[in-house]
């Protein structure tokens, strides 16, 4: 099986040919810096072949001391984007354990949801009594014409063909719908600190670890992201960090952390919520 795709010559979110080489891992993955919008990738990519088979073997087992801590993170979320649209329809692409979909169905909302692996979305359809699409997205068969939100947790990264899959997604939304989008963050404080460790020769264990380039394919900065969406022509109403709780954490941690780290932006993921 073959593992890489041919080398890309230009960036997938502009075309720019202004591409060089920016860090190679300790996958011995190339990482490429775009120098028009800023975006890094993975070049060469992994071949449709390679992530067929990564994510057939990828089950997101989840403990379950995690459903609590996710449940609460989750919920925020849906609180972040009710400021700017209320209860309807909506469609979680890349729904993974479910936590994300079943938690906006017990605040209102009418889910649908999508991910890749049929196996795992039948499962997780079922535990939270909810529709669970899988296979060929463009074959989906989706029970509403337009969506009043779409909803992309961690999962933008992953994608191939990134600006194709959102406007996709985006075609679904109606007019003065909204999109949130949350992915890990390469200009977070952590990945910035270990990148200069690493370049001043530190840090020499596991170089460019936080890229997670054995199945994350874009790295993303907020401001890289926020540009895509405006230029798509959707409307930047939200950009923050996730809530990353853990279990066992107590509710003034969970607190000081929402307004200090995460709201500075400085951990290892960010949010964005976007109008068309
Ligand atoms: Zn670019």
């Amino acid at each position: 099986m073959e593992k890489y795709n041919p080398k890309l010559s230009n960036c997938r979110l502009c075309d720019s040919e202004n591409i060089n080489f920016y860090l190679r891992d300790y996958l011995n993955n190339d990482i490429y810096i775009c120098n028009n919008c800023g975006i890094q990738f993975l070049n060469p990519q992994y071949t449709d072949e390679y992530l067929d088979d990564y994510y057939s073997d990828y089950t997101s087992t989840l403990g379950d001391e995690w459903r609590e801590p996710l449940r609460y993170g989750h919920g925020y979320y849906m609180s972040i984007i009710e400021r700017y649209i209320k209860p309807g329809n909506m469609l979680d692409f890349g729904s993974g354990n479910g936590i994300l979909a079943s938690t906006a169905k017990s605040r209102g909302w009418n889910v649908e949801g999508y991910d890749v692996d049929c196996e795992s979305t039948q499962r997780v359809s079922k535990e939270i009594d909810l529709p669970i699409y899988c296979g060929d997205f463009s074959a989906v068969k989706w029970k509403k014409t337009e969506y009043d939100l779409v909803t992309m947790h961690q999962v933008l990264e992953h994608l191939k063909d990134p600006k194709v899959m959102l406007y996709d997604l985006v075609s679904k939304l109606k007019k003065g719908g909204v999109i949130f989008v949350a992915v890990p963050n390469i200009s977070s404080f952590s990945a910035r600190l270990k990148f200069f460790l690493e370049r001043i020769g530190v840090r020499k264990k596991r170089v460019g670890r936080y890229y997670d380039t054995d199945h994350h394919l874009f790295y993303y900065k907020p401001k890289v992201l926020k540009n895509l969406l405006t230029d798509m022509g959707l409307e930047v109403l939200h950009v923050t960090g996730c809530h990353k709780v853990r279990p066992g954490q107590s509710k003034i941690i969970r607190f000081i952390k929402k307004y200090t780290w995460e709201k500075l932006m400085l951990g290892s993921a960010f949010l964005i919520v976007a109008r068309k």
